[in-house]
């Protein structure tokens, strides 16, 4: 076999930063002569990056690489690779790797650095488990991954320090640190002279950009900066903590070209009592005032936000503050779960765990006020043009086309079958209806 016949299938489970994390895999990858395939069974190397932040996803995972031992029976020269946070959970790999002996590569997230040498060790045949404790790693891995890719996320900063309570993110990620402005600007810039329309900046906490490390650049000021790169059509940016909400950072966002008109800003829960047993650091008041601010000065910017039930201790009466506040703020979408234990947490220990079903009773109640919710949002755009940024063919029917408008709101239309690649063109979508999570329309100008 010669390196280009080699395929690398590559799977990401969890956030933004863990598919990220799986781009810089597959570029190193790609460097001993792997070529992508997007078929597991013609595979020779499979790698996964996972996610341990719920019980749920950990399960998910664990069956997926179950799944694995049947191709690796077929195959004996499959390579697997486990990869990401849940391999970084403290005593975790221990077990996993004695529940999954056919995977032959397990490595958490501190030592990605190593990847390259990991999985040469590998591929030549070696057993390869390696675990370190945090480092303080701040380099992009593989920067130039994502090049010539229409949509590409730049980590801006790594780890968190927040330690809200129910979390196992700093754990897994390590202390806070920042990169270096000048070199998120440099493959800010490389991306987009390469194609890169559609920017999204990561970060556990984007609004602390700096200040740790002490920079004089902060996120309102780097946000100001990269809006500024040619090239860019559109920029985002996760997360946004509450309480580091810059009223700087709002004045940027109104006053920017490319900065997309939307913010996630998770609130979590909306009682008092609930937010500092978090360690969330704001109140419920404190969040009602940052998205007062923001309507103020910028008032197209539209919100998603994350929320947590059946927190330890949560009373009916604190679940109704985080009914009150998805009513009264207007989220055009929610990432609503149920709290998962994650050993070594705090949360994890604190009394008066809630029972499963009072926890599935209140996320089926807060599910049905946000998807009204959304979807009165998008019936609001039923008659308007929208300005939509074409992603490629949509998932559910490969003859409609699939993009965003500014506000993160999926748009599907009829391709106009002028055989025209509309792929990355800004396009204006009439839009005719509504549904909970997307709106459907019709083609109405190129722009
Ligand atoms: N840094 C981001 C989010 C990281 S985790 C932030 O602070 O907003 C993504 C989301 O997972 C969180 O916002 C939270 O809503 C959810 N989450 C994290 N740990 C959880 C747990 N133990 N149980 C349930 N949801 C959890
Ligand atoms: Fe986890 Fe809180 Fe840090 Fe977000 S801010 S990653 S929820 S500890």
């Amino acid at each position: 076999m010669t390196d280009s016949d080699r395929k690398v299938f590559i799977q990401a489970f969890g956030c933004q930063m863990s598919v990220r994390d799986s781009d810089s895999l597959r570029s190193l990858a790609e460097d001993y002569g792997y070529v992508e395939t997007k078929e597991p069974s013609e595979a020779d190397l499979i790698l996964i990056t996972t996610c341990c932040v719920r019980e749920s996803a950990e399960r998910k995972i664990l069956g997926r690489i179950g799944e694995l031992k049947a191709l690796k029976d077929r195959n004996p020269d499959l390579l697997i690779g486990v990869c990401g946070c849940m391999v970084q959970q403290p005593d975790a790999v221990r077990s996993y790797s004695k529940r999954a002996p056919h995977v032959d590569l397990w490595t958490g997230t501190f030592d990605y650095d190593q990847f390259s040498h990991l999985l040469k060790r590998a591929m030549e045949g070696e057993k390869v488990i390696r675990v370190s404790p945090d480092t303080s790693g701040r380099t992009e891995l593989a920067p130039e991954a994502q090049k010539g890719s229409l949509k590409a996320s730049v980590s801006i900063m790594y780890g968190c320090d927040n330690y809200c309570a129910y979390c196992i993110v700093p754990y897994v990620r390590g202390r806070e640190r920042s990169r270096d402005p000048e070199d998120i600007l440099g493959q800010v810039r490389m991306l987009a002279a390469n194609g890169c329309r559609d920017l999204t900046l990561l970060g556990q906490n984007v609004n602390s950009y700096g200040i740790k490390d002490g920079f004089k650049t902060d996120f309102a000021d780097l946000l100001k900066e990269i809006d500024a790169v040619t090239g860019l059509e559109r920029i985002w940016f996760v997360t946004s903590h509450p309480k580091d909400l810059s009223d700087k950072l709002i004045r940027v966002m109104a006053e920017s070209h490319h900065v997309c008109e939307h913010i996630h800003l998770p609130f979590q829960a909306g009682s008092d009592q609930v937010l500092a047993a978090m360690n969330r650091g704001y109140t419920a008041r404190d969040y009602r005032e940052r998205v007062a601010a923001i309507r103020r000065e910028a008032p197209q910017v539209t919100l998603s936000t994350d929320i947590i039930v059946g927190f330890p201790g949560e009373t009916e009466e604190d679940f109704q503050g985080t009914l009150d506040l998805v009513e009264q703020v207007g989220f055009t979408q929610a990432f609503t779960f149920m709290f998962s234990k994650r050993s070594g947490t705090r949360a994890a220990e604190l009394p008066d765990q809630i029972p499963l079903e009072v926890k599935r009773e209140r996320l089926s109640r807060l599910m049905e006020v946000q998807n009204r919710k959304s979807l009165e949002w998008r019936q609001g755009l039923v008659g308007k043009d929208v300005e939509v940024l074409v992603e490629g063919p949509s998932k559910k029917d490969a003859r409609r086309l699939m993009g965003r408008t500014r506000g993160n709101d999926i748009v599907v239309f009829e391709d106009p079958g002028t055989g025209q690649d509309l792929a990355g063109q800004l396009v204006h979508v009439h839009v005719e209806k509504a549904k909970s999570w997307t709106v459907s329309g019709r083609l109405n100008t190129l722009s």
